[in-house]
């Protein structure tokens, strides 16, 4: 793959729609306009309009008048709908993931790598729109009869984090759809060009006026806060940090919401003697160096049996040591830079914090100096059980290894945190895979392998991490409520 052309770069730029998208129409932001940057030079790419208030209720009125319409729309129209959008997406994908490397850093094979990815949730949501069904059952005396059908939450504001800026839309947006729900969405405000091509995406393949709504802004606060204590919305779905998750939790909570919380995560990767050792150090690759270490799946700690321990963390250092970094669409570049300057000092301040208790740098553990985020892949030995990166989300592309001595011991330090979304094990003992599997405290595993995304599965956490799932047959269920009905015979 060559480096992409500058005039290639503002070509896909200047095709985004840049207005506020409301009841089927672009539109100014009444607060003027919102600047993206590129973190791999931090120049600003573009800008976007930037909502007020007023803007927000604008596309929240324009949702709950869209609401009976759309919850009535044939099914099977609201997923051919869906699934235009998907053949769309994989028709520009080359575009696309252009565009979500200029916004977000991650390089070019990765962005398309999310686009498809991003797809994939609305073709699979466009088969499931016509998969909504009830029962009917004779009642325990016989008497009577129960019918259960599912039907639309309603109104629903899906709000999404910068990491992944495509797929983290359409995991809610799909099956929003496709259960008859129509939607305002917010996407993160350093990266709205992505959700903003998928906008006009859907627009393009049929989708009514109003059904979706989109609002960017510089104030996430002032323009959601109104909304979420709005009477006539019905379901916040978040993809995000623990910390604004548990604000609009008790926002939320005045009007009994329905909610989603996709929230952070301190994924543990355990590697067990009897591993193939070289298969575990491919899987540590892609679950800590996907995205940049920027993925609330990113393994946080490697938990390594300690008769492995020296080979794994050698061999680790070496690949993680001989990826290129540098802006995303270079050539041959495997690690882009972070997001922006803050994430970068809260990574080098918690590889100091281990280094100075004890932690030795077997790979980097510097920031790059000049323009853009850039943070050195990073592997870190003999890491004190006191470091704060292992309670903490790094999301950045640093790796600490850390010994243990049994079975036990590696689910009891897999399990020490508030987080459970994921977990890694590695080992080819199949009883020693399914019982630490079953005493692992986490939404998901991945056993043997370094990725666990798809979009026919369920994905989701407990814990700190949140609840509700996005993706598989429960992804929609998140959008429906069951009504039961009593008939009498
Ligand atoms: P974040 O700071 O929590 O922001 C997420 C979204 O919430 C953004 O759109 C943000 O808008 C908005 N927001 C922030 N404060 C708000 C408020 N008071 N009211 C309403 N909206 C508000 O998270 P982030 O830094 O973008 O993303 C990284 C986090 O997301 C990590 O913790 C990661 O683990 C988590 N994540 C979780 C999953 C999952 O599926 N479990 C997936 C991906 C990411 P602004 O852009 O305006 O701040």
């Amino acid at each position: 793959m060559s480096t992409i052309p500058a005039s290639e770069e503002h070509r896909v730029v200047d095709q985004v729609p840049k207005q506020l998208y409301i009841g089927g129409e672009w539109r100014d932001g009444a607060k003027g306009r919102l600047s993206v940057e590129d973190p791999a030079t931090g120049e600003t790419l573009t800008d976007v309009a930037d909502a007020s208030v007023e803007d927000a209720k604008a596309a929240l009125d324009a949702a709950v008048e869209a609401a009976p319409e759309w919850s009535r729309h044939p099914p099977r129209e609201r997923g051919e709908i869906l699934r235009r959008a998907f053949e769309t997406i994989i028709a520009r994908a080359d575009q696309l993931a252009l565009l979500m490397t200029l916004e977000m850093g991650k390089p070019i094979a990765e962005s398309s790598a999310e686009v498809a990815y991003g797809a994939e949730f609305l073709r699979w949501f466009s088969e499931q729109a016509v998969r909504i069904d009830g029962r009917y059952a004779v009642a325990a005396n016989g008497q009577g009869r129960l019918l259960t059908m599912k039907q639309p939450v309603g109104p629903s504001l899906l709000i999404t984090p910068w990491n992944f800026p495509l797929a983290m839309g359409t995991r809610k947006i799909g099956p929003a759809l496709a259960a008859g729900c129509p939607v305002v969405v917010k996407p993160a405000q350093q990266t709205p060009l992505s959700m903003l091509m998928l906008a006009r995406i859907l627009e393009e393949s049929g989708l009514p006026g109003g059904v979706l709504n989109l609002i960017s802004a510089s104030s996430s606060s002032e323009t959601m806060g109104p909304l979420i204590a709005d009477p006539r919305l019905r379901k916040l779905s978040f993809t995000g940090s623990t910390e604004v998750g548990t604000t609009l939790m008790a926002q939320a909570s005045q009007n009994l919401l329905r909610l989603s919380m996709e929230l952070g995560g301190n994924a543990p990767f355990i590697v067990f003697d009897d591993a193939d050792i070289d298969a575990a150090v491919q899987g540590a690759l892609i679950a800590k160096m996907r995205n940049i270490g920027e993925a609330c799946t990113a393994a946080n700690r490697f938990h390594v049996d300690a008769r492995v321990m020296q080979p794994f963390a050698a061999k680790l250092a070496d690949k993680m040591g001989a990826m290129k970094v540098g802006r995303g669409t270079e050539a041959g570049v495997e690690v882009g830079p972070l997001i922006d300057g803050r994430q970068r000092h809260k990574v080098a301040a918690l590889v100091d914090d281990a280094v100075g208790r004890g932690a030795r740098a077997l790979l980097g553990g510097h920031a790059r100096a000049g323009a853009g985020y850039f943070f050195d892949p990073t592997v870190l030995g003999d890491v004190p059980a006191e470091a704060t990166l292992l309670r903490e989300e790094i999301f950045g592309p640093v790796a600490p290894v850390r010994s243990f001595g049994d079975e036990d011991e590696a689910i009891a330090a897999a399990n020490d945190t508030q987080y459970g979304l994921v977990a890694y094990v590695y080992t080819s003992d199949l009883k020693r895979a399914l019982r630490v599997v079953e005493r692992l405290e986490t939404g998901m595993v991945g056993l043997n392998q370094g990725m666990v995304s798809n979009a026919a599965a369920p994905f989701g956490g407990i814990k700190q991490s949140g609840f509700g799932r996005e993706g598989g047959p429960e992804g929609i269920d998140e959008y429906l409520e069951t009504k039961y009905v009593a008939i009498s015979l």
